[in-house]
């Protein structure tokens, strides 16, 4: 639709065309964003140090947790910013990979990282909750 804005400048309140609307609060769950992510991160469980950091950094609620302990990542709604890896204090402080982003969306298993979504071995129930 175009809209026709000739008289925008003598336009009112009421004269504004209604732009998106968002009828339900919080429905970007419904909203799945691993066809165009680029990368995920994929977290070392013997290198991580349970500090709920990531989980606490993800601007998309992305990491799970379950019990208080990080399990997994929300595919479906991680958007591979690599925000997680960069705040990790593991990876920043110790050298090591807590938490690496790798190349791929959800549907790309890397070999050695658990299931097909790179899910240590027990979290995909605790992340089938979320989705
Ligand atoms: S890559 Fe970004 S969106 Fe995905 S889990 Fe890490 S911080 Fe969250
Ligand atoms: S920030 Fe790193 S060490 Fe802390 S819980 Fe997340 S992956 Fe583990």
């Amino acid at each position: 639709m175009k809209w026709d804005i000739s008289r925008v400048n003598v336009w009112g309140a009421e004269e504004f065309p209604h732009g998106a609307v968002i009828p339900e609060a919080g429905n970007s769950v419904y909203y799945k964003v691993s066809g165009w992510r680029s990368q995920r991160p994929c977290r070392d469980e013997e290198a991580c140090t349970q500090c709920l950091l990531c989980w606490a950094y993800c601007p998309d609620s992305s990491v799970v947790v379950k019990n208080g302990e990080v399990v997994g990542f929300d595919y479906d709604h991680c958007k591979g910013c690599g925000i997680c890896a960069v705040e990790c204090p593991v990876n920043r402080k110790f050298g090591r990979s807590a938490i690496e982003m790798v190349s791929g969306g959800s549907d790309l298993p890397e070999p050695g990282l658990g299931d097909a979504n790179g899910t240590p071995a027990g979290a995909a129930a605790a992340i089938s909750e979320v989705g």
